[in-house]
Order: C-alpha cells, then structure tokens, then sequence
C-alpha cells in the first residue's frame, strides 16, 4: 500500500448520504457469504455452537412443514402475487438442482407469470385461485443463460433478466462483485489502512460504506481498491459467479420466455445522479439494450433497490414497471407498479415456501 493513511482516506472518502432506511434496506439485503463471514468472526465459540444447532433444527422445522404441504397451502390461501428476486444460479449462492426443484415447487402451486401479464393483471385481478409468480432474476449474469435458463425452458416458466447494458459493453463486473474479490485478497492491516474510519474493516463493512457515498466519492473509492489490487485476476469460480451475460448469449433468450429488463447502465445506486447521469442510466440504459437485442424494454429494476425522487420521476417517465427490493408480496389493491416488492430467493425450496407463506 503505497498511500499514507491520510490520504488513503480522502480517497475513499467518508460523507454518508444516504437514509437510514436506505442503509438497514441494503443491510438486510447484504449477500449471504457476507453474513457468514461476519458469523464466523464471532468470538465466542459457544454461542457460535448454539446458533448452529437452532439453525438445524429450524431447517428440520421448515423441511417438515413443506413436506406435509403446510406451507404450501398457507402460501395458496393468501393469494397475492409474489416477485421473487434471484441473482446467481449454478454456484454457492444457489445450486442448480435446488433451483430446479424450486421451480417445479413454483409451477405446481403457483401460476409463473411473464412480468408484462402480471402488470396488466394488476389493472383487471383474474378470478383464479391460484396466486400468480413471477420469477425475476437481477444483474444479467452469465450463469442465468447458461445454467438457468436450460431449467426455465424445460418447464416452461418465465422470468424477467435485468441487465446493466454499460457493464456489457465494457466487459466488466458488477462493482460491488469487484471490489469483493479484489478486498478479499487483501490481509487486515491493508484493508484497515484503506478504509480507516471504519470501526470494523471486513470485506463487507467496506462494501456497505462504499454504497452509503456520493456516487463521485464512491468511484473514487472503488478506484482505491482497485489502485490497491493490481495483480487481482479472477479466479475460474469467481467467474462463474460473477462474469455477466454478453450480447450474444441474451440474444439466444426466447422473448416468449424471457423478458429482458434494464437494472441501469452501470449498477451504481441512484441516490444523488444528476439530470445528465440519470439519463444514461435510465433512458440510455433502455435505448441501448433496444438496439443492440432488437426488442423492447418496458421494465426496470433499482440497483441495490435504492432511489430518491429524482431517479423515481425518471423510471416513472420511461418505463411500464419498476422493482424494488421492498420486502412483501404485491398488495391487492391500488399496487405502485412503480415500487413492486420482492422477496429474496433463499437457497433451498422449504425455505422458499416458508417464505411465501409467511411474507
Ligand atoms: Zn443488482
């Protein structure tokens, strides 16, 4: 690290702009593995021992509740629209099989819904019993065309794929997946001397700070970590967590099946964008997946789920739908189509029912 800790700061910068809503929002939203990292720096074992075994038999709870269909039919009976909200599939986030098995769940108890036949039965709500899914799938990874999608076509299930067009041109990551990896191979002492006001210096306090920016103090931030990781060069599994769809492989995507979305152009949160910036990630963003796959983009989705009003007049002005990462299912009357709420895909079928039955 060849900045003194001063300045390495200034680079990083500290100036929290952003609501607390916004912040426990994303908190909750932070990755798994991020939370098992922060779980495994407990410091005492005990509890550690102890909260493993509650979290077995809660599992065993769940399993039983959704082999004898309980949660299911909870889930029937409430009869409101569910978006489900996933990211990678085919990796440690969620394993292809289970995904299979999820959509099979899906299809048998629910209805699957295109996001463009759930946005006109928000207007005219069918007479039906069954409650409608709808399958949305965030951030335009590469392992959503080549492992999720074989699973959607072979059940015939559709799901919208939210893609970030700047980060497809520019053959780059998401920068939050990005500055993960590049952290993860610092040790302690260098993450500390880049981030040091922070009371803690993991991988993901770090991430969530460079969220809580200004979008010029964040890309400031970003190009810290990077200045401080120049032999970082992803790893095979890294990749296939992490590389995004290119233009090719979304042109393969069978429109009657996939809906493809705009999560932006470049994935930054969209608190505090002026006018010019807006437009290239809300308009532009539209534009250019409209050029480049030669269909239309009627569909948005909020990178990291945050939006101040600006962004939110802009989505409004430009787009049929908008997806949030408000927890809930879709309200019975008088929906924001603008704001839909989501629920996060965990990663095994009796917790997804759970899930459903309970949100
Ligand atoms: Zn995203």
């Amino acid at each position: 690290m060849r900045s003194t800790k001063s300045s390495v700061k200034s680079r990083i910068g500290s100036a929290c702009t952003v609501p607390v809503e916004h912040i426990a929002a994303a908190r909750d939203n932070a990755s798994r593995p991020a939370r098992l990292a922060l779980a495994t720096n407990d410091r005492h074992g005990r509890d550690w021992n102890r909260s493993i075994a509650l979290a077995a038999i809660k599992q065993s709870i769940r399993a039983s509740l959704y082999r004898t269909g309980i949660t299911p039919a909870i889930a029937r009976l409430r009869r409101r629209t569910c978006v489900l909200m996933l990211h990678g599939v085919g990796g440690a986030e969620l394993d292809a099989d289970v995904f299979g098995e999820m959509v099979v769940y899906l299809k048998r108890h629910f209805r699957p819904l295109s996001l463009a036949a759930l946005v006109a039965e928000l207007d005219e709500p069918p007479l039906v019993a069954r409650p409608a899914v709808v399958l949305t799938f965030d951030d335009g990874l590469a392992n959503n065309v080549t492992v999720a999608y074989p699973i959607l076509e072979r059940h015939a299930v559709p799901a919208a794929f939210f893609v970030c067009p700047g980060l497809i041109d520019a053959g780059s990551w998401l920068w939050t997946h990005e500055v993960r990896a590049r952290l993860a191979m610092l040790d302690e002492p260098t993450r500390r001397a880049l981030a040091p006001e922070l009371p803690t210096c993991g991988v993901g306090a770090i991430v969530q700070h460079l969220k809580e920016l200004a979008p010029t103090a964040r890309a400031h931030g970003i190009e810290a970590v990077r200045a401080a990781t120049p032999a970082f060069t992803p790893s095979a599994a890294q990749r296939q967590a992490c590389d995004l769809a290119d233009w090719a492989q979304l042109a393969l995507l069978d429109p009657a099946l996939v809906t493809i979305g705009s999560h932006s152009s470049s994935h930054d949160i969209m608190i505090g964008m002026d006018e010019a910036r807006l437009e290239r990630e809300v308009v532009g963003s539209k534009a250019r997946i409209e050029t480049m796959l030669g269909r239309k983009v009627e569909h948005f989705c909020y990178p990291n789920g945050d939006f101040d009003a600006a962004a939110d007049a802009r989505v409004r002005a430009t787009y049929a739908s908008a997806l949030s990462t408000r927890v809930g299912l879709v309200p019975p009357l008088a929906p924001d189509r603008h704001a839909l709420p989501r629920l996060a895909v965990p990663d095994d079928v009796s917790s997804l029912a759970l899930r459903m039955a309970l949100a």
